[in-house]
């Protein structure tokens, strides 16, 4: 990742980093099908699985019997009800033509007719005895109807908490195989997670680079996204353990770095300016100048200033003359500008 200014170095640098990002795509939909994959080894289980099958089947069977038990009481309380309301029909019509016939007779005054009373309040005093016999009978049976009822909400109960009691097992084993689960996405994570912190390590400033920074995306992924759904109610501690570490890592390179760097510079500032000149990178210093920065030290100068032709901070020379014209120029230019001539001319 040299910075350089060249137009199509710094495309095919984007192309590169484009390659990174494709590349850390592609493993993470693959690391994906393989998380996916994994839950699968586990078996499903359900409440049925943690219930004594005697006792299920018995259950069962309580159930069925009392469902049977309901529905007959019930259809013996409709037949009961039908046969009441035909009594109630029959009474009335009954009455009806009692009454027709009483108001007949009182019209006539046919009093010769006394018997025939009796015989008729008699016939509809057995129609009335009926009808109490039949409401005397639905009210039995509306009685077994809700004991019925109870007995089958008593059986429904039993099962509910059968099925409860192994619901709480089968919550036990669901815990035990997420853990599972978990740990054997821990073990898939961890060591991409390593690999990817030795590849930037040793590998980030090789010419394949795009594939280091892809895989260490992806590890990155992986461990702080992709996990997250599956982390037991500890598994927080893991995340943010090894988050811990890695900043830690990454800190402690940084500092290494910055260390590093200003002791490197430290001593460059102490070589004769034609050996620092040499080593500095001709698109760098070309860069750092186009940003008013001194290539030799990094600090600020005024390069608008035509009078200023070193670095008031470490010496080096920022413009100089031209051996054939005499112009002032850039002093890391090849050419001069003006006349063409080569810088060591
Ligand atoms: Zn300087
Ligand atoms: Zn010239």
């Amino acid at each position: 990742m040299s910075k350089s200014l060249r137009l199509s170095e710094k495309w095919f640098n984007r192309g590169l980093w484009l390659v990174a990002i494709l590349f850390s795509q592609f493993l993470i939909g693959l690391g994906q099908v393989v998380m996916q994959d994994l839950p699968k080894v586990e078996q499903q289980y359900t409440a049925h699985d943690f219930i004594d099958p005697e006792l299920e089947r018995s259950l069962e069977q309580q159930q069925t019997q009392a469902e049977k038990n309901y529905l007959a009481a019930r259809q013996a309380v409709d037949k009961a009800e039908q046969q009441l309301n035909g009594l109630e029909a029959e009474y009335a019509s009954a009455h009806g033509t009692f009454s027709n016939w009483l108001a007949t007779r009182q019209v006539t005054e046919q009093h010769g007719q006394d018997k025939a009373l009796i015989e008729r309040t008699k016939q509809l005093d057995k129609i009335k005895a009926r009808q109490d016999k039949a409401q005397t009978q639905l009210d039995e049976l509306l009685r077994i109807q809700e004991q019925k009822y109870n007995e089958q909400q008593t059986v429904q109960q039993n099962y509910s908490a059968a099925l409860a009691e192994a619901d709480l097992k089968v919550f036990e084993v669901q815990r035990q195989q997420e853990l599972k689960v978990f740990f054997y996405r821990l073990l898939l994570a961890l060591p991409l997670l390593a690999l990817a912190l030795w590849l930037f390590n040793k590998k980030r400033k090789t010419k394949d680079w795009p594939f280091v920074w892809g895989f260490l995306i992806f590890a990155a992924y992986t461990f702080f996204v992709e996990l997250v759904p599956y982390l037991p109610s500890y598994g927080g501690y893991i995340r943010y353990i090894v988050g811990l570490i890695v900043t830690i890592f990454a800190g402690r390179k940084a500092i290494f770095a910055l260390n590093n760097y200003l002791e490197k510079q430290k001593q460059a500032e102490q070589l004769p300016e034609q050996q620092r000149r040499e080593k500095l990178s001709y698109d760098m210093a070309l860069s750092h100048l186009a940003k008013n920065v001194c290539p030799g030290c990094e600090r600020g100068v005024d390069l608008k200033n035509p009078d200023n032709d070193f670095c008031p901070h470490c010496g080096i020379g920022l413009f100089d003359y031209c051996g054939g014209c005499q112009s002032r120029k850039n002093a890391f230019s090849k050419f001069c500008h003006r006349c063409g001539l080569g810088a060591g001319g």
